[in-house]
């Protein structure tokens, strides 16, 4: 079992997909429904008449430009929250991400636990993905998800100083599990998906099982159709709370 299982299978042993809240020290805070309703943003808990689609851990020159044909073909837009280290080797592509319509956001320069971390050395991994990301896209990014979902409250404090909203999401396709196919990965998104849901999936494999990011491609129609049948609009996260200064706007205080 590899790290990501390791960390997934804790979390949803909580009972709660991705959310998760390391305070001051080693030790994580599972968020429940009560902090669901306290925390309703950093859940990725939006307008209820829409879905945010988002990718984690690109961008990937193996699998990244099939996930853009796909949404081109389907005329949606999607929030991918880039992987500075990735940004540094591709920056043509993240420029690619962004220059199709598609929203750019942070998920830090290197893929690591930000509670394993000092709160200096997690600002200026934050700082560095947060300038490469701006760099080559040219877009200034609004949001940050922390690898893992798993935020420290130095992570925290970092992402306020950047001006980063953290976000998690409240659905995901677990892609990343062994046997993980388009219709596992499609079934998981759906079964915890609602109005107003924040979709995870990952367009690259950098941090999972070869073939996770392909399960999770094959697994997209399914869900894009299953929102259309819904009448779930689905788009970027900043469609998702739409409003001027809308990232981080709601006052909502995290850690
Ligand atoms: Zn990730």
């Amino acid at each position: 079992m590899n790290r990501v299982s390791i960390v997934a299978g804790a979390v949803a042993g909580l009972g709660v997909a991705g959310l998760a809240i390391a305070h001051a020290g080693p030790g994580i805070t599972a968020i429940g429904p009560l902090r669901r309703r306290l925390f309703p943003r950093l859940a990725g808990l939006g307008r209820p008449d829409h879905v945010a689609l988002t990718f984690d851990d690109g961008p990937d020159p193996a699998t990244t430009p099939a996930f853009l044909e796909l949404l081109a073909a389907r005329r949606l837009h999607a929030t991918f929250f880039l992987l500075g280290s990735m940004v540094d080797r591709a920056p043509d592509l993240a420029a690619q991400i962004a220059g199709a319509g598609h929203e750019v956001a942070v998920h830090g320069w290197e893929h690591r636990y930000t509670i394993l971390r000092s709160a200096r050395d997690v600002h200026s991994d934050l700082a560095r993905a947060t300038a490469v990301v701006a760099a080559a896209t040219g877009q200034r990014p609004a949001y940050f998800r922390p690898p893992y979902g798993v935020l420290s409250a130095g992570a925290l404090d970092a992402a306020r100083g950047l001006g980063l909203t953290p976000v998690l999401w409240s659905s995901w396709g677990r892609e990343w599990t062994a046997g993980a196919s388009a219709g596992t990965v499609a079934g998981t998104v759906l079964a915890g998906l609602g109005g107003g849901g924040t979709i995870l999936l990952h367009d690259s494999d950098c941090t999972s099982p070869a073939g996770s990011a392909a399960a999770a491609l094959a697994a997209l129609p399914q869900v894009l159709d299953a929102c259309e049948v819904r009448g779930l609009r689905v788009g970027t996260l900043a469609e998702h709370w739409p409003g001027p200064g809308a990232a981080g706007s709601s006052g909502e205080r995290v850690g």
